[in-house]
């Protein structure tokens, strides 16, 4: 079986975002960008999944710029097969994702995509959703636990509360919680094995999916800077400044 990961370039999650004076949007120029730490874990869940002999194949997709690349690089030195970039410098929104792998799982033929619940960039947490959607399959998000049966898969889901079991269809889409597992680093060989694995390049127009943005992003603005703290001497204090100051009391 074949196993499609989708895997997102984004602002690496130790960097501190800035927003653009002009409030267009984040910066991103000499920003370190790194894998969206939700489909590095994809990527850990679908190796161990071929190593137990559960899965054939597994094919990273990547839809950005040139740059993306690198990010496909990383999963096939974690141990991914193949990569698939979908070369745009447009912005791409979660519908337009979407319908770009629905397109490539019509050429691929996977039996389960595994991504991750959220890119940390937008936090936009849609694509699979819109995916299983517009696909018509089974979708089991939020997993913390993935157990493969013959044409089903068992996923365990962190709901609100507790965990939920389901058992779904073949073929499905995973979305990855962070309890999943831990993702690998890839070792020095394995990062030098994988320039070597295939990695073809692709379009949206080419694979017939509009990429117009159906979104107007109005401002991006800086969280309020945090006051500064101040100690009180006694209960007392404490109190009084609860009622008088911050009125919550
Ligand atoms: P989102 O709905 O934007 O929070 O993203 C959820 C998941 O969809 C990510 O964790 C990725 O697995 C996948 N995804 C979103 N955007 C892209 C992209 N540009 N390229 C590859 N995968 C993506």
């Amino acid at each position: 079986m074949k196993i499609l990961v989708p895997v997102k370039r984004v602002v690496d999650y130790n960097v501190k975002i800035r927003v653009r004076p002009d409030g267009s949007g984040v910066e991103l120029a000499n920003v370190k960008m790194s894998m969206n730490p939700f489909d590095e874990i994809a990527v850990e869940e679908a190796i161990r999944l071929k190593e137990k002999g559960k899965a054939t194949e597994i094919v990273a997709v990547s839809i950005g710029p040139a740059q993306s690349a690198e990010t496909i690089r990383t999963a096939l030195a974690m141990g991914a097969d193949r990569g698939i970039l979908v070369r745009t410098d447009q912005t791409v929104e979660p519908l337009a994702v979407a319908k770009i792998l629905k397109a490539i799982i019509a050429n691929e033929n996977p039996g389960l995509v595994i991504m991750g619940k959220q890119a940390i960039d937008d936090d936009a947490n849609q694509t699979g959703q819109m995916l299983g959607a517009l696909i018509g399959w089974a979708q089991g998000t939020f997993a913390s636990k993935v157990e493969l049966g013959e044409g089903t898969v068992d996923v365990t889901r962190e709901v609100d509360g507790g965990l939920q079991t389901v058992s779904l269809k073949l073929p499905a889409i995973v979305t990855t919680d962070l309890r999943l597992n831990e993702p690998r680093y890839a070792s020095l060989p394995n990062i030098m094995k994988a320039k070597k694995k295939p990695l073809d390049e692709t379009s949206a127009e080419a694979l017939g999916v509009d990429l117009s943005p159906r979104l107007k992003v109005i401002k991006t603005a800086e969280p309020p800077v945090r006051q500064a703290g101040v100690k009180v001497g006694s209960i007392a204090d404490l109190v009084a400044k609860l009622k008088n100051e911050a009125g919550v009391l």
